[in-house]
């Protein structure tokens, strides 16, 4: 072993779903399957590249003010960053550096514990209920912060707000951060609850609901205060986080607001549509209210599923890990996508 070895910061790092570049039908990263709404195409073909000479502005205000003009708050509530991985991150780095572990599920999103490792921060993972859901007691003890996915993910079950709300209050002396990449697919945000506790922050994205994950984009809402902290983490870390063409055109994405309802409505109808096709083929699905089904079937090994749906072009996403070794997540595509992994089903279980 070198003697430098010993001074390299080493991790385990997070590991992304699969992205194929060829044509596949691609339900294994929850991408939308529509396109970004027209006024993002117009802007991109309409843009001055003569800028592109400049630095972003680093604040990305023009973002920062249609976002909060979006969701009733002011600009200085709104810190944006590259997808909600960015940001998330930052929130991890800025708001979590107490001796005492923080909390998460066991199941969810797998990078927080990379995070977790990366920036040294002690953390305890609370199990989820039978039916996946949080065990909210769980989280009243004493904690160094908290973070959790509603919907979680790959689950894709909702908690409703009230539990969300019980969690924040409880937890006043520490950060509580509600990651709400797929709320939009669900119900009511906790971005109402931010004028009420100012430990909360709210994280989304453009990469789901939005159909832009591609652009990168996250975002978090909160108070002034909390947002500061954020923008004094980035601002030591890399000024000019977010690039001029993502700045344009997530901009004309908020702006269309009718685009996104719409997208929204689709890919609900499909995925309610969905998993009454899949229970008809004997799957167990859970109640997901997100845009993604996570689902096993008892007569079918999942691995082996998995391996069969990726010969066949179709991927979607399986980790084989503790608690949910059966279970595969499947993103809700277009009627037609879906229609194919059906039909693929049909063929394998000779129905
Ligand atoms: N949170 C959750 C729960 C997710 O599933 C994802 C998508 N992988 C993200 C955050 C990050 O999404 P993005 O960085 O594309 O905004």
């Amino acid at each position: 072993m070198k003697a430098y070895e010993k001074n390299i910061r080493k991790v385990e790092p997070y590991v992304p779903g699969e992205q194929p570049q060829r044509k596949v039908i691609k339900l294994n990263t929850n991408e939308n399957p529509y396109p970004p709404a027209p006024g993002v195409t117009k802007a991109l073909q309409e843009m001055n590249t003569d800028r592109l000479r400049l630095y972003p502005d680093p604040t990305a205000s023009s973002l920062v003010e249609e976002l909060a003009k979006f969701y009733h708050v002011n600009p200085d509530q709104v810190f944006v960053g590259v997808g909600s991985d960015d940001v998330l991150s930052m929130c991890f780095l800025t708001f979590f550096n107490s001796e005492k572990p923080v909390f998460f599920p066991d199941i969810t999103y797998s990078f927080y514990k990379v995070w977790a490792d990366l920036y040294r921060i002690p953390y305890e993972c609370q199990k989820l209920d039978e039916k996946f859901h949080l065990v909210k007691e769980d989280y009243f003890k004493e904690n160094g912060g908290v973070i959790f996915p509603n919907p979680n993910a790959p689950t894709g079950i909702y908690e409703d707000l009230d539990v969300v709300e019980e969690i924040v209050a409880k937890n006043q002396d520490v950060i509580v951060i509600i990651d709400e990449a797929y709320v939009d697919f669900a119900g009511r945000s906790a971005i109402e609850l931010i004028d009420k506790y100012d430990n909360l922050i709210v994280v989304q994205t453009f990469s789901k609901a939005r159909s832009m994950a591609g652009m990168r984009i996250g975002y978090a809402i909160s108070n002034p205060i909390l947002i500061q902290y954020l923008n004094d983490a980035k601002y030591s870390f890399n000024s000019y986080t977010m690039n001029q063409t993502s700045l344009i055109c997530g901009v004309e994405a908020v702006k269309d607001k009718a685009y996104f309802e719409e997208g929204l409505r689709k890919i609900i109808e499909t995925r309610e549509w969905a998993k009454t096709e899949l229970k008809n083929l004997g799957f167990q699905c859970l109640d997901s209210k997100s845009n993604f089904i996570f689902a096993m079937h008892p007569d079918y090994d999942a691995k082996e599923l998995f391996e069969a749906l990726k010969k066949n072009d179709i991927y979607v996403r399986f980790w084989g890990s503790e608690r949910i070794e059966q279970y595969m997540r499947i993103t809700v595509g277009t009627r037609e996508e879906m229609e194919t992994l059906f039909a693929f089903f049909r063929k394998y279980m000779n129905k």
